[in-house]
Parts: structure tokens; C-alpha cells; sequence
């Protein structure tokens, strides 16, 4: 039922990607409200360039079915995940940089800290340097989606983009905007920190999609503070990562060793007691047999 249903969106998806798309540029099966700016996408070499996210959904709507919340304004959960969408075969083109939107860098600071693999866990951000109390800016135009302090990534604000990107900023020390709030590229949305699970005052800094993470630097050169290209393809390639995401949670064993305790094996995979108990259905007190195998993922 439940596999039936994920083809059936999988499907609905990837068709209207790939068909309805070329409607677009149809201004008619277009609804704008009023005071809309009209929007100026086109298409170059058959791909459609998107600069009016609200517009594409828009125009996609009727083929969503209405059981499923397409890409929903949520104001208090950051990742509310609808549908995978890395496994979408088109490429889709955001337009980051044109006359109604521009990149800016939201902390000019030493990296310290790349999207990517760490050791037990996957990092889905890149952190910047700063010191508590330094402006960090808005990337791009957009609306605030969240603005809140949860445990993990401390104060945070999540700006949805006009483009459809959504950018996070974590670990701040205050944050200076409201939900819903419209801001311009370069508004300063919050001051460095060091809240949540932070060690030393940095910005945890994320770019997603469809809350899909995108390594930052696909976008973004660190180094010049600029972006690579006005426009960022979006396609399967962007989320190669997720291969070795899988990898790291795929199942594994630990041959217990003389002197090793529940709480040995804990640490050094990176995992609880509880967790280990509940993999192996033994109890904090199970007495561990040398050569015995102990699953740990
Ligand atoms: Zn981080």
C-alpha cells in the first residue's frame, strides 16, 4: 500500500518534471495574484530556468494529488520531508543570480568544517567561523520560514528563496527576524553564536532543496564569497552523497574483546547503551562472552 503509493507520487513527479514543466512558459496555465511581479523565466537549451518558485508550483499543482502537501508553508518543523526528491531524473535550473535576486555571502570566515562525512554522523552543513555577535546575512531574497531554537542546531532561521532553495542558519546567538517576515538578500538575520550542539562560536551554514541537503559549495565559491554560476542545475549528481550515507548506515557487527563493556562499544561507534541493547535484544546487565558478536548498526 504504503510502496504503491511512494511509486505513484515517484511517478507523478517525475512526469510533471518532465512534462509540465514545458507549460510554463505558458503564462496562461499560470494563476498570478495580484501584485505579483510577472515572472521572468524562460527556457534555454529545452531546460526550464526557474526564478518564480511559487509560480512552477503553480503551474505543477493540478498534477499533485491533494492528499499530498506539494511543498507546504510549515512554520515549526525545519525538515518536513515530502518525497525523495534526489530521485528525480530531470534537471532542473534555478536561477540564483538575475536582476530580481543576487547572492550574498552570509559571513565572510574561515571554514572550519566541510558538508560531508563525519565520523559517526553525516554533517549537512558547511560551518564558518565567526565570533558571538557578528552579522550573519541572507543569501539570497526570500520569506522566513522558521525562526526558533531547537536542541541540535541552537537558534535557528530558515529562509525559504524565491528560487525555491531554502538556506539555514544555526547556532546563533540571537535571531533578529519574525516568521513570515519578506527580507532581501544581504538582511541581517541573526548574530553569530554558539547555542545548540555547537562547540565554539561558528555559523552552521545549509542549503536545501525540497529539504533535500546540497553541498553548499555546489553553489558557492568560499573562497571569493561569490557564487560559481547564476544559474545551479539541480539533478541526481548533486545528491551522490547519499551513496555514501548509505554505506555508513548499513548494518554492522563488533567482535567483543577482552575488557569490553556496553559502554566501550557505545563510544566507540558512536552509539547508546540503549541503542545496542534494543539491536540485540540483551539487557545494560547482558554479561558479554568474548568472541561474541554485538551489532552496533
Ligand atoms: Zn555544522
Amino acid at each position: 500500500m504504503k510502496l504503491g503509493f511512494i511509486f505513484i507520487l515517484f511517478f507523478a513527479v517525475t512526469q510533471m518534471l518532465s512534462v509540465k514543466a514545458i507549460n510554463f512558459t505558458d503564462k496562461d496555465s499560470v494563476s498570478i495574484k495580484k501584485g505579483d511581479v510577472l515572472s521572468k523565466t524562460h527556457k534555454k537549451n529545452g531546460v526550464q530556468m526557474i526564478n518564480r518558485f511559487d509560480l512552477f508550483l503553480d503551474s505543477i499543482n493540478s498534477i499533485i494529488p491533494d492528499t499530498v502537501p506539494f511543498y507546504d508553508w510549515i512554520t515549526n518543523d525545519i525538515h518536513f520531508r515530502k518525497f525523495d526528491f534526489s530521485k528525480v531524473k530531470d534537471t532542473l535550473k534555478i536561477v540564483l543570480n538575475d536582476s530580481n535576486d543576487h547572492y550574498t555571502h552570509p559571513f565572510n570566515g574561515k571554514i572550519t568544517s566541510e558538508f560531508g562525512k563525519r565520523r559517526w554522523r553525516y554533517h549537512y552543513g558547511t560551518d564558518i567561523d565567526l565570533n558571538t555577535g557578528d552579522s550573519v546575512l541572507s543569501a539570497f531574497n526570500g520569506r522566513i520560514r522558521i525562526s526558533t531554537y531547537s536542541k541540535t542546531y541552537g537558534n535557528v532561521i530558515v529562509i525559504r528563496h524565491d528560487n525555491g532553495l531554502e538556506t539555514i542558519y544555526a547556532h546563533l546567538s540571537k535571531r533578529l527576524v519574525k516568521i513570515d517576515s519578506i527580507i532581501t538578500s544581504g538582511t541581517a538575520i541573526g548574530l553569530g553564536g554558539n547555542t545548540g550542539r555547537s562547540y565554539g562560536s561558528h555559523l552552521h551554514f545549509e542549503v536545501r532543496f525540497f529539504d533535500e541537503a546540497l553541498d553548499p559549495r555546489d553553489i558557492i565559491s568560499f573562497e571569493s564569497c561569490k557564487l560559481h554560476y547564476d544559474t545551479l542545475a539541480i539533478s541526481q549528481c548533486n545528491f551522490i552523497y547519499r551513496e555514501e550515507l548509505k554505506l555508513m548506515n548499513a548494518i554492522k557487527y563488533h567482535r567483543v574483546r577482552s575488557g569490553n563493556t556496553l559502554g566501550h562499544i557505545a563510544i566507540k561507534y558512536g552509539t547508546s547503551i540503549t541503542k545496542l541493547c534494543r539491536l540485540n535484544g540483551i539487557s545494560r546487565n547482558s554479561i558479554l562472552r568474548i568472541g561474541q558478536r554485538i551489532r552496533v548498526r
